[in-house]
C-alpha cells in the first residue's frame, strides 16, 4: 500500500483563503486590522526563519505584523516590559514570544506575562486550563493545525487508537487532550479517541505504536519512527522538524512509513504550514475577543 499524502501546504492555502475573507469582513466592519506582535530575542537562525514565515503569512491574509528584535543579552526585567507594553496596547491583538529564549531568562515567567486575551500560542496557564475542561478560548497552533489535517481530508479519530509520541507543552500534552476531549469545535468526528501518550521512559514503544490508529509523532529525532512501528492503514501525523545534512526531516521515516501507513504528512509540507495558518487564525479570533 501506498500511503495517501496529507499536504499541509496546500490546505494551509485553503484556510488561508478562507481566513483572508474572514480577516476582510472583520477590516470592514471595526475599521482596523488585527494585529500579530512577534518578539524575537537572539540571533538563532532557525528562529529567525519562524518569525519571518510567521509575518510574510500575516501579510498574505491581511494581518498586521510587528516585529520586536531585542538581543541575545536582553534581560528578564528589558523582556518583560515590553510584554506589558504589548498588552496595554490596543493596537496588538496577538502576542507571539519566540521560543527558545536565552538563559538569563525564565520562560514560564514571560509567558506567563502575555495577557490571556493576547496568548494566540495558548500557552497561558488560564488558556491552558480552559482547553483541559473542554472550553477552549484559543486552540494551540500546531496541535489545532494536526487535528485540522486529519478532520479536512475526513480522517475521523473517533472511536479510535491515537498513539501520541512526546508530552510536550507546546505539541505532545495539549494534542492528546484535544483527541480526547467529549466535543470539539470541528465536530464530534475530531474528538472521542483512546489516547496514549508515550515518552522517553516509555517501554516498547514499537508495539505501542503498531497499535495507533492514529499515529502522532512530535520528539525531535530525524527518522526515529521506522516502518515497522507503523500499523497498516494508519494515518500517521509527522509534527517533527529536524534540520539535518541531507535537508529537513520528520520524525517519521517517511520512505518507509508511507509504504505501510494509509494517510502521512511529509516534512516539509506537512504540519509546519498549519501551524501558522492556526497562529494567523487565533489572532483574528483575538481581536474579536478584544472588541467586548
Ligand atoms: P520537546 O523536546 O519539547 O519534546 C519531545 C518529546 O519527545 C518529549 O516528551 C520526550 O520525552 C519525547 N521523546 C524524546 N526521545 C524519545 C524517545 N526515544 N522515545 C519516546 N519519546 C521520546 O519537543 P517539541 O514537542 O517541542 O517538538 C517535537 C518536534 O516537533 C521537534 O522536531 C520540533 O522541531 C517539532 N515542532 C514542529 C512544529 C511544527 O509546526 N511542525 C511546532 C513545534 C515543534 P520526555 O518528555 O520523556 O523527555
Amino acid at each position: 500500500m501506498t500511503a495517501t499524502i496529507l499536504d499541509g501546504k496546500a490546505l494551509a492555502a485553503t484556510l488561508e483563503a478562507e481566513l483572508a475573507e474572514e480577516v476582510a469582513d472583520f477590516v470592514q466592519n471595526n475599521g482596523f486590522e488585527p494585529a500579530l506582535a512577534a518578539v524575537l530575542i537572539g540571533d538563532d537562525a532557525a528562529s529567525g526563519i519562524y518569525v519571518k514565515n510567521k509575518r510574510t503569512a500575516c501579510e498574505r491574509v491581511g494581518i498586521e505584523s510587528q516585529l520586536h528584535r531585542l538581543s541575545s543579552s536582553t534581560t528578564e526585567e528589558e523582556l518583560l516590559e515590553l510584554v506589558a507594553r504589548l498588552n496595554s496596547d490596543e493596537a496588538v491583538s496577538g502576542i507571539l514570544v519566540q521560543l527558545p529564549l536565552p538563559p538569563q531568562i525564565r520562560e514560564q515567567k514571560v509567558l506567563d506575562a502575555v495577557h490571556p486575551l493576547k496568548d494566540v500560542d495558548c500557552f497561558h496557564p488560564d488558556n491552558v486550563g480552559r482547553l483541559v475542561q473542554g472550553r477552549p478560548r484559543y486552540i494551540p497552533c500546531t496541535p489545532h493545525g494536526c487535528l485540522q489535517i486529519l478532520h479536512r481530508h475526513g480522517i475521523s479519530v473517533s472511536g479510535k487508537h491515537a498513539v501520541v509520541v512526546g508530552r510536550s507543552e507546546i505539541v505532545g500534552k495539549p494534542l492528546a487532550t484535544l483527541l480526547a476531549q467529549k466535543e470539539s469545535h470541528l465536530g464530534p468526528d475530531a474528538c472521542n479517541a483512546t489516547v496514549t501518550v508515550c515518552h522517553s521512559r516509555t517501554r516498547d514503544l514499537g508495539a505501542i505504536c503498531r497499535q495507533a490508529d492514529i499515529l502522532i509523532a512530535a520528539i525531535g529525532k530525524p527518522k526515529f519512527i521506522k516502518g515497522e512501528m507503523v500499523k497498516p492503514g494508519a494515518a500517521v501525523i509527522d509534527v517533527g522538524i529536524n534540520r539535518t545534512p541531507e535537508g529537513v526531516v520528520g520524525d517519521v521515516d517517511f520512505a518507509a512509513a508511507r509504504e505501510i501507513a494509509g494517510a502521512i504528512t511529509p516534512v516539509p509540507r506537512g504540519v509546519g504550514p498549519m501551524t501558522i495558518a492556526m497562529l494567523l487564525s487565533n489572532t483574528l479570533a483575538a481581536a474579536r475577543a478584544q472588541l467586548a
